[in-house]
């Protein structure tokens, strides 16, 4: 469904990814984890269009969308929550939802609007308090919320668990898991690596750019060296 294939993208003279593929296929979830630094947002933002590749291919549903706008990308189903919420913290969640909407027909935003609402309980009670007031764990619910509003068939997601409190990230994994069971296909950058590789079909391993490798979620669950090597210690599974 989504593909990736020798993806090279710069910052300037310092290429952030080099040459990097993977693969996403209908209704997977498809985890990518590495250290700090790796490259892991920059190839989100890539393939979500906010970055240019210098080089390489992305490819969705068989088409070329390389260099696509995000808006662009949103319409063919592709939606990003990107790395630090970036949400609009003088409008209201409604407005930020209705923002995240703005491709869906107007006729259809209502049902989209319900349909979040009841992912998110949490934010009913908020639809009129401007962003910036949200603690950490209703902005990150808005995010996700935000992106769910385009109805998109494939979800990016940057760090969705990232300084949330422990319910908090175990409604976000069970939220992915969901998320698959209504049909979407999700690719999702954690450093909460254990937790990610135990609801992720498969996963990429990136390091400083490059990928240091790619299987089953579950065969590198036990890859303790990619543990060690990569991914830093605090993050192997205990047991
Ligand atoms: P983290 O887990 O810390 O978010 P990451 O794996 O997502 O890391 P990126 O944020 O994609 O990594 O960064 C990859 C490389 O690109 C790093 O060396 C980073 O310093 C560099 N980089 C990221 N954004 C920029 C930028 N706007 N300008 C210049 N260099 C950047």
């Amino acid at each position: 469904m989504l593909e990736v294939s020798g993806l090279t993208t710069r910052y300037g003279s310092i290429s952030a990814l080099r040459r990097v593929s993977l693969s996403v296929a209908a209704n997977e979830i498809v985890g990518l984890i590495g250290p700090n630094g790796a490259g892991k947002t920059t190839l989100l933002s890539t393939v979500a269009g906010l970055l240019r590749p210098s080089n390489g291919e992305v490819r969705l549903d068989g088409r070329s969308v390389t260099g696509h706008s995000p808006d662009r990308m949103l319409r063919a189903g592709l939606a990003l929550v990107p790395e630090h919420r970036r949400l609009f913290a003088q409008m209201t969640v409604a407005e930020n939802l209705r923002i995240g909407g703005k491709i869906v027909p107007s006729d259809e935003r209502a049902e989209r609007l319900d349909e979040v609402a009841d992912l998110f309980p949490v934010l009913k009670d908020k639809w009129a308090t401007a962003a910036g007031y949200l603690s950490g764990g209703e902005a990150q619910q808005l995010a996700i919320a935000r992106a769910l509003m385009s109805n998109p068939r494939v979800l990016l997601m940057d760090e969705p668990s990232l300084g949330l409190a422990p319910v908090l990230v175990d409604f976000v994994f069970d939220l992915i898991g969901r998320l698959r069971s209504e049909g979407r296909t999700l690719l999702v950058v954690e450093q909460n690596a254990t937790r990610l590789l135990e609801v992720a079909d498969r996963a990429y391993v990136l390091r400083t750019g490059e990928m240091a490798a790619e299987g089953a979620a579950a065969d590198l669950l036990e890859r303790d060296d990619l543990f060690d090597t990569f991914v830093g210690g605090p993050n192997r599974p205990s047991g």
